[in-house]
């Protein structure tokens, strides 16, 4: 199902059409901030700002991590907001009104919804992370806190570089063939490719949620340059933010 744009207050951002079933959820992937004749300090902190607003998220109800390209998954309870964020690639959480957002400029964004046990988790992945397994360490963590079974499980794989843009060395091929030898690497050998999102999709597959119930957006942050901020095309500092909450 192709995701959603929209514009709410002047503030642009996608979801995922599957995800919006679930009336107690919010879900959001931001752009970048407008581009203005005059660029500003202060500009995309204030679009963020906007945009969490449009989920009526102020600061302190907001759980953001320093991603570090591993595969610690951190259980929130209360959202201890500052400027040392604790190390991490994901978050899961069961409270409601409580927004876990993870920042992106190519990575791939998962968020991840159990709607029986009501439990909710945001995680990055980056190509590290995604050959550390992250995505099934946080659905093992879920079931682990809260009871959640893959099978009840829904996902969104947000904007991510897709392989059209991501060209990376053989040896690093080889590291996710020799991880995953099961899977088909016909293309990527040929092309010099990675296609991280895919990646992730075939993990969760694997893990046991059902192939229905993954929206990936396939969005490629690198080629949409009026969407997205792009580390493989522009070296930026500057990240999108992928947020979920329950109401
Ligand atoms: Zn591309």
């Amino acid at each position: 199902m192709p995701w959603e744009q929209r514009e709410v207050n002047g503030v642009r951002y996608y979801r995922s059409q599957l995800l919006a079933q679930f009336p107690w959820l919010e879900q959001g992937f931001s752009t970048r901030a407008p581009v203005s004749p005059v660029t500003k300090p202060g500009v995309e902190e204030e679009y963020r700002r906007r945009f969490f607003a449009l989920f009526g998220l102020t600061p302190d109800r907001i759980q953001m991590v320093r991603q570090v390209h591993g595969d610690r998954v951190l259980v929130i309870d209360r959202p201890q907001p500052g400027l040392e964020l604790p190390e991490a690639d994901a978050m899961i959480t069961n409270q409601p009104g409580v927004g876990l957002a993870t920042i992106h400029a190519d990575c791939v964004p998962v968020v991840l919804v159990d709607p029986v046990r009501r439990v909710i988790a945001a995680v990055h992945a980056g190509w590290k992370g995604t050959l550390a397994g992250i995505v099934g360490q946080t659905i093992k963590r879920m079931e682990a806190e809260y009871g959640s079974k893959p099978a009840d499980c829904w996902a969104a794989i947000g904007p991510a570089v897709g392989s059209c843009c991501y060209r990376v060395s053989r040896e690093r091929i080889k590291l996710f063939q020799e991880k995953w030898p099961g899977l088909d690497w016909r293309a990527a050998e040929k092309r010099g490719v990675l296609d991280l999102a895919a990646l992730n999709q075939q993990c969760l597959e694997k893990l046991g949620v059902r192939p229905a119930r993954i929206d990936p957006a396939r969005l490629c942050t690198a080629c949409r340059d009026t969407d997205f901020y792009s580390f493989r095309r522009e070296q930026t500092a500057r990240r999108m933010l992928s947020l979920i909450m329950m109401k």
